[in-house]
C-alpha cells in the first residue's frame, strides 16, 4: 500500500454526470448534478476533473452508455492507462453508472474497481474503494444492494424529483394539459371536466374504484392474490377493459403496487414497449381512491410475503412443472394453508388446483391434497428414487482430472487454429507452450487411466434412510430437495385429474412393445383400513398401502 501517496498527494475524482431523458436536459440537472460533485469532492478532499463530458440522454437502463459516450472513454483510458491510478469515480447515485440488470452491472463495475478506481456516490455519500470492496463480502453485499436498488427504481427516486418536472406539471397545470393520455381503469375525463386542472379534470368511476378498494382491503385481510381473483370473478365485479371481463392475476398483482390508486402519477419512458418508471412523480394528480396508510400497509405486506413465499416455494412440491390439468391441459397450481411459524416447514397442509380453476373462469375448482398424492407417490417409486439417489458417483479427483483435460484440448485446438491462420508463421513461444500442454494432456490420459472412477458400493440403500434420513420431511427438507431435483430426471408428466382424486404419473420412457410412455395411475382415498387402522392408496387400481410417509407427518 503506498500509504506516502495517499497521504501526500490529493487523490483525483472524475465527474460522471449522466441524464436520460430529454426533459432533464431543458432543466436544471445538470447544474444541480456539477454543484453537488463539487460539494462532494471538497468534503472529501478529492481534487476534481471536470474533464469528462457529461453524457447526453443516454440511457443507462440497458448498458447503452458503457458501449458509447463519456463513461466509454473513461474506461478505455482506463484501460490503456491514460488516466493514473487510484483515483475516483464521482456519480450521483449508482444507477448513474449502469441501471442494467445487476448480474451485467456486477461486471461492469468490478472492472472499474479492479483497475484501482474508488467509486463514491454523492446523493449517499458512500465510497467504495477497491480496499473496502475487498474487506469483507458485506460491503459487496451493500454495493451489490444499492445496484439492485438502481435497477428496480426504489423509493429514493422520489428525492428527484426535477425542477425541470415541476416546471412542467405548472404548465400542465396552467394550460390544463394533461401529462399522460393515459389514465388508470377506474377515472375518466368526461368532456365537461376536460378544461379543468388535474386533479378536478378526472371523474371517478364508482364501480370500477370499487373493485379497487375492494382488492386492497382483501389483500390486507390476507387474502392472497389467487383468492381476490377468484373473489372478484365471482361476484363479476367491474374490471378495468370493457373487452374483458375477466380479472387477472397479473392485473391484481400490478395494480396492488401502482401509486395511481392514492393519486400520485407515475411518469414512464417505454424501453422496447415496455414502461420503466424513470423517477418522475406528481403527488396529488389523480384523486386518490386508496387511503394513504392501507397502500403503504399493502406494501410491507407484500414485500414480508414475497420472502415467505419465497422460502417456501423450494421445498414445497415435489412436482413443480411436471404436473397438469387432466381436463383442460392447463397447468396445476399449488394453494397453501397457513403456514406454520417455524421456516423450515411446511404449511399445514397444501393441494393442487387447476390454474385455469384457480382464475375463477373455466375448467372445475377442485382440490388435489399434497400430502396424500406425495405418501402414495413416495411409496410406489421408493426403489427407484434410492437407485438413482445412490448411484455410483465419480471421484472428486477423477472429476478434477476430466476438467482439466478437457480445458487443454480447448486451448490446443485454439492453437491449431491460430497456427492454420498464420501459416506456417508458428511465434516461438506457442510452439513451446503447445509442446508443453500436450505433455501435460499424456499425463493425465495415463492417470486416469490408472486412477478409474471408484464404484461405490449400492449396499442396501434403504438403510441409509434409516437414520437420521427417516425423519419426517418438515425435519428433513434435504431429502426433500433430493428427491425434488430426481423427479425430472424420469418423470415427463403427472396428469391430476383433481375430481377423482386422480393422478397418472407419466415415465420419461417409451415402452418398446407398446411404444407408449409407460405409466402408473395413483389414486389416493381417505379411507383407512378397518383392521389395522393403516391408510391406503390405489396403484393401478390395486389397494395399496402407505409404507413410508416421508415427506409428511
Ligand atoms: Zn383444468
Amino acid at each position: 500500500m503506498h500509504l506516502g501517496y495517499l497521504l501526500f498527494v490529493k487523490m483525483i475524482a472524475y465527474s460522471y454526470i449522466r441524464w436520460s431523458s430529454a426533459l432533464q436536459t431543458k432543466g436544471d440537472s445538470l447544474t444541480r448534478q456539477i454543484s453537488k460533485t463539487r460539494e462532494f469532492c471538497q468534503s472529501q478532499s478529492w481534487v476534481l476533473d471536470e474533464s469528462l463530458q457529461p453524457d447526453k440522454g443516454v440511457s443507462a437502463y440497458r448498458g447503452k452508455n458503457i458501449a458509447e459516450g463519456p463513461l466509454a472513454q473513461f474506461l478505455e483510458k482506463l484501460e490503456n492507462k491514460h488516466i493514473e491510478t487510484p483515483c475516483v469515480l464521482v456519480v450521483e447515485a449508482i444507477d448513474r453508472l449502469t441501471r442494467a440488470h445487476w448480474t451485467e452491472a456486477e461486471k461492469i463495475w468490478r472492472s472499474i474497481i479492479d483497475a484501482g478506481v474508488t467509486i463514491a456516490s454523492w446523493q449517499t455519500g458512500k465510497v467504495y474503494s477497491p480496499e473496502f470492496m475487498q474487506a469483507s463480502p458485506v460491503n459487496v453485499m451493500m454495493f451489490l444492494m444499492e445496484l439492485e436498488a438502481a435497477h428496480n427504481y426504489s423509493d429514493n427516486l422520489s428525492k428527484r424529483l426535477t425542477s425541470a418536472w415541476r416546471k412542467k406539471k405548472e404548465l400542465a397545470i396552467n394550460q390544463g394539459k394533461l401529462l399522460t393520455r393515459k389514465i388508470p381503469g377506474w377515472l375518466a375525463i368526461p368532456d365537461a371536466k376536460a378544461k379543468n386542472d388535474p386533479p378536478e379534470c378526472f371523474s371517478v368511476l364508482k364501480d370500477k374504484a370499487k373493485s379497487v378498494k375492494f382488492i386492497f382491503e382483501r389483500y390486507l385481510e390476507g387474502a392472497g392474490v389467487d383468492t381476490i381473483v377468484q373473489n372478484l370473478n365471482e361476484k363479476d365485479a367491474a374490471t378495468f377493459s370493457n373487452r374483458s371481463r375477466a380479472w387477472a392475476v397479473s392485473t391484481v398483482r400490478r395494480l396492488l403496487r401502482s401509486e395511481n390508486v392514492i393519486g400520485t402519477l407515475v411518469s414512464n419512458r417505454y424501453i422496447d414497449g415496455t414502461p420503466h418508471a424513470d423517477g418522475n412523480k406528481i403527488e396529488g394528480y389523480y384523486p386518490a381512491i386508496v387511503d394513504k396508510k392501507v397502500f403503504f400497509a399493502v406494501q410491507d405486506e407484500l414485500s414480508k410475503r414475497k420472502t415467505q413465499k419465497g422460502s417456501h416455494k423450494k421445498v414445497i412440491t415435489l412436482f413443480t412443472g411436471l404436473c397438469k390439468c387432466s381436463k383442460c391441459g392447463w397447468n396445476m397450481a399449488l394453494k397453501c394453508g397457513a403456514s406454520s411459524k417455524n421456516d423450515d416447514q411446511l404449511p399445514a397442509w397444501a393441494a393442487l388446483v387447476c390454474s385455469q380453476a384457480m382464475r375463477g373462469k373455466g375448467c372445475s375448482y377442485q382440490t388435489f391434497r399434497l400430502q396424500d398424492f406425495e405418501n402414495a407417490f413416495v411409496t410406489a417409486y421408493l426403489q427407484l428414487l434410492l437407485q438413482i439417489w445412490y448411484r455410483p458417483q465419480k471421484s472428486r479427483n477423477v472429476e478434477k482430472l476430466e476438467t482439466r483435460k478437457k480445458e487443454i484440448e480447448h486451448h490446443l485446438e485454439n492453437y491449431s487454429a491460430s497456427i492454420q491462420q498464420n501459416e506456417g508463421k508458428i511465434p516461438a513461444f506457442v510452439l513451446k507452450k503447445g509442446a508443453e500442454l500436450e505433455a501435460e494432456l499424456e499425463q493425465l490420459e495415463n492417470s486416469l487411466q490408472n486412477n478409474p472412477a471408484p464404484l461405490q458400493p449400492y449396499g442396501y440403500p434403504y438403510q441409509k434412510l434409516q437414520g437420521a434420513d427417516m425423519l419426517p420431511i418438515q425435519k428433513n427438507l434435504t431429502n426433500r430437495r433430493l428427491v425434488k431435483n430426481l423427479l425430472p430426471t424420469f418423470i415427463d408428466e403427472i396428469q391430476i385429474n383433481a375430481a377423482k382424486k386422480e393422478a397418472v404419473v407419466y415415465n420419461l420412457q417409451i415402452n418398446p412393445v407398446t411404444k407408449k410412455r409407460d405409466c402408473l395411475k395413483i389414486r389416493t382415498t381417505k379411507a383407512l383400513d378397518e383392521v389395522t387402522g393403516e391408510k391406503h392408496f390405489f396403484l393401478n387400481e390395486k389397494l395399496t398401502f402407505f409404507e413410508h410417509e416421508l415427506f409428511w407427518r
